[in-house]
């Protein structure tokens, strides 16, 4: 067909993603590839996860596990994570019925939007926001309600954190809010939610009779003692209301593997399951197997992570305060989020597109995960989930190509 044809074909897209443009994630891969910029854009692991994971997978696939397992996922997978559930939250779950292994964190959230969500009823999400969020909310059938996170005012400590106004929030339920979406540590503002403020979303959550679904892929990667990740279902009034949904892929560095899960009272995981047995029925059993291993040994594995995760943030949130950047708290996740305003450019693509075209070092440009786009315009996501060489080089384009005011 020629380019001509094609620009009278109809398009093919259905209606209920016609507002939802490409993933901004593997568009800023694409550049950074054919600009040869270090890729600081896309959260993923420029090396592999630990060997005993992956050796775990290979024994896995040679000694037969390579067909359909139950929808649920494999016992030992789902004992393995309700283990876990309960070390860290001391909550007793039904592997067989209250925990579900699922395609990532991606078809989890799927799985519960979908399965658990009516047409008509409302979610509240956090501005900005995961992008897959408001096109499950959307496949749902669902109306968004938008609670925006503010970052700390200029001239606040450089540990200050983003916050939502209590009014934002109190305002955003109604008789109709069915969910309340809390990713902690949250993505891409580096945010970790505090006691106080989950307490809150509590009360409301029990007044108006909503659910929690709750995104913590990002659980183990906190490095501020006094901002531990809580999870969310730990908070009184929320314990048989939450959905709480994590992943494989930021911990162990697997993010190709996507083996995630949702852990849930029973009547919530049955809508998710609902929803999971038509989606995708199971997930890759070697795989999860592998991930079997990996939950078990996670407490040993964490501090290491940790530590070198931590080196890794305080090298570039340095490198680019020095570099005038205003940088936001880290508390977790892997990316440092930063204003680019000192230098000049009108919007955070502006931004990024001369930074991985010319200085050939690519950064998120993050308005497209806002819902009030002005928010976005002046900020930039640099992921640090790589090997030091690739940090360090990174820094030295920057260093070389970027001056405040250019
Ligand atoms: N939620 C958030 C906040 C994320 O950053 C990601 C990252 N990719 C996901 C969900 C998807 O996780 P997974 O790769 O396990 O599907
Ligand atoms: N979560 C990753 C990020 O925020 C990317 C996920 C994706 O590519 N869809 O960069």
């Amino acid at each position: 067909m020629t380019p001509t044809q094609q620009a009278h074909e109809p398009r093919a897209v259905a209606q209920r993603f016609a507002s939802f443009g490409a993933s901004i994630f593997a568009e800023m891969t694409r550049l950074a590839v054919h600009h040869g910029a270090v890729n600081l854009a896309q959260g993923f692991p420029d090396f592999d996860g630990p060997d005993f994971i992956r050796d775990a997978a290979m024994q896995a696939m040679r000694e037969g596990h390579n067909q359909y397992c139950q929808l649920a996922g494999i016992p030992p997978l789902t004992h393995a994570l309700a283990d876990a559930w309960s070390a860290r939250t001391g909550q007793r779950r039904d592997p067989s019925t209250e925990v579900t292994v699922t395609a990532g964190c991606t078809e989890a959230l799927a799985a519960t939007f979908l399965g658990l969500i009516n047409p008509g009823d409302e979610v509240i999400l956090f501005d900005p926001s995961y992008d897959s969020y408001p096109a499950y909310a959307q496949m749902a059938g669902a109306t968004v309600r938008w609670v925006p996170l503010r970052p700390p005012a200029p001239g606040a400590p450089d540990d200050a954190p983003f916050t939502f106004d209590e009014g934002d929030l109190r305002r955003a339920f109604t008789d109709r809010t069915k969910a309340i979406l809390i990713n902690t540590p949250h993505n891409p503002t580096g945010k970790v939610f505090s006691r106080d403020e989950l307490a809150l979303i509590a009360s409301l959550c029990a007044r108006h009779n909503a659910i929690a679904i709750t995104d913590e892929v990002y659980e183990r990667l906190t490095f501020d003692p006094a901002l531990p990740h809580i999870s969310p279902a730990t908070i009184p009034g929320l314990e048989d209301r939450t959905v709480a949904l994590s992943s494989l892929g930021k911990t162990f560095s697997f993010t190709g593997w996507k083996i995630g899960w949702a852990i849930a009272p029973r009547r919530l995981t049955e809508g998710l399951r609902a929803a999971h047995q038509h989606l995708i029925f199971c997930v890759a059993t070697p795989f999860q197997h592998a991930a079997a291993a990996a939950i078990r040994a996670a407490e040993q594995y964490q501090p290491t992570l940790n530590a070198e995760y931590r080196e890794r943030r305080d090298f570039l949130r340095a490198a680019l305060q020095r570099l005038g950047f205003r940088v936001f708290a880290t508390p977790g996740t892997y990316f440092v989020y930063a204003d680019h305003s000192p230098f000049g450019f009108p919007d955070d693509v502006a931004f990024c597109k001369h930074l991985t075209e010319n200085v050939k070092v690519a950064a998120l440009p993050p308005s497209v995960l806002y819902h009030d786009k002005a928010e976005g315009l002046r900020m930039a996501r640099f992921a640090f989930c790589k090997r030091m060489p690739t940090l360090q080089e990174g820094v030295r384009r920057l260093e070389a190509g970027l001056r405040a005011g250019s």
